[in-house]
């Protein structure tokens, strides 16, 4: 690691921890303005399910952007979609697990979910890249469950223990008004895949009361291109994970999803063709694109230079594309030797030479942009 990397490295460890230090205030602050007004047992789930959206958070952060699911708002198509994507719910096929349960019937699929929407927090979050923080945060909403599971989840409480509570879809888009009468820059919906339903429905809602902010779509990147083609003009920006080369790592680490390098292949490619390069515009605040993880791994368990040179050769060379080093050994990672401890600053330096090399110009390293 050259001692520049290395600076930079450090100096991204103090910004992560005086974020997370932000992170807690923050939903300290909100957990106080939660109570009474959210704390209400949820309704029943349903995409035709009443309650009033709480309009008056909306307004602060308004501008003249206009999101990608406006449009389809205003046609009537946002709903129509997110009641397609409902219907899914009868014989679930939204992620590539395909498990073909009734989740309407209360029947759980492989990532523990039923057709009851569960969240697990929102906030105004400071720890994700630059330029979906800006100086008011990034509006995040944590979604119960998962169908990945990966065995060093570091949200394991939530993905893999289900904790959350029961929400309506009214509550979801009140949650996302909410969140903009904060001065989010956006709504970064984390782990939506097995709610895309209720999020476009949610979506909806919010629409007709007044949300403004580009939707992020926070994903694992293990994704059907059919039902991300559903997605098309409602998701703004596409903030994937491409994690694994090797499939036998995915099958590993990540509950048997052996498909995951094919599968996120072409899902990134789906991504890029409906948002296109994720450029940071003169404000800093990101509005559109796709905006690829890779977090490194020990004993290059992620393939890191063959993921970074599959981006390179597939994709745009200023791809927006953010090398992680913050792997630590969470959940179950202490069973699995490989993966049992943080990487080394000569493996993070490697993936950012690999990076480099494949000539790709739009790198995260850590918090700077290179
Ligand atoms: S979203 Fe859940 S129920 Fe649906 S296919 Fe994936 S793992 Fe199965």
């Amino acid at each position: 690691m050259s001692d520049q990397t290395r600076r930079d490295f450090l100096r991204s460890l103090g910004f992560l921890s005086l974020s997370g230090l932000g992170y807690a205030i923050v939903a300290a602050h909100d957990a106080l303005r939660r109570v009474g007004s959210l704390a209400a047992p949820a309704r029943p789930a349903g995409p035709d399910a009443k309650g009033a959206v709480d309009s008056t958070a909306a307004g602060k952060g308004q501008g003249p952007f206009e999101p990608a699911y406006l449009e389809l708002h205003r046609s009537g198509e946002l709903k129509r979609r997110g009641e397609a994507l409902w219907k899914i719910l009868e014989h679930c096929e939204l992620c590539p697990r395909r498990c073909g349960v009734n989740r309407m019937e209360g029947k759980l699929g492989f990532c523990r979910a039923s057709s009851q929407l569960e969240v697990s927090s929102y906030n105004l979050h400071f720890g994700e890249e630059r330029p979906l923080v800006g100086k008011g945060g990034s509006g995040t909403i944590f979604l119960t469950n998962c169908g990945l599971r990966c065995v060093f989840c570091i949200n394991w409480e939530i993905s893999h223990e289900g904790r959350g509570t029961e929400r309506s879809i009214d509550e979801l888009a009140s949650m996302m008004l909410r969140l903009q009468g904060m001065g989010a820059h956006n709504i970064n919906v984390v782990t939506p895949t097995h709610y895309s339903p209720h999020i476009v429905l949610a979506l909806d809602k919010a629409a007709a009361g007044g949300l403004r902010l580009p939707l992020v779509y926070n994903t694992c990147g293990w994704e059907r291109v059919e039902i991300l083609e559903m997605l098309d003009g409602i998701v703004d920006i596409y903030l994937p994970d491409f994690k694994y080369a090797d499939g036998e790592m995915a099958s590993i680490y990540s509950s048997g999803a052996a498909d995951y390098p094919g599968a996120t292949k072409k899902a990134l490619l789906e991504m890029h063709r409906q948002v296109g390069v994720a450029k940071t515009p003169a404000d800093g605040i990101m509005r559109r694109g796709l905006m690829i993880r890779h977090l490194v791994m020990p004993n290059n368990v992620g393939g890191s230079c063959e993921v970074i040179g599959w981006i390179a050769k597939n994709l745009p060379k200023d791809t927006y594309c953010n090398i992680m080093s913050q792997y630590r050994p969470m959940y179950r990672a202490s069973e699995y030797p490989d993966i049992a401890r943080r990487i080394t600053g000569e493996e993070y330096a490697a993936a950012v030479r690999c990076a480099k090399d494949a000539g790709l110009t739009n790198l995260d390293i850590q918090g700077w942009r290179f």
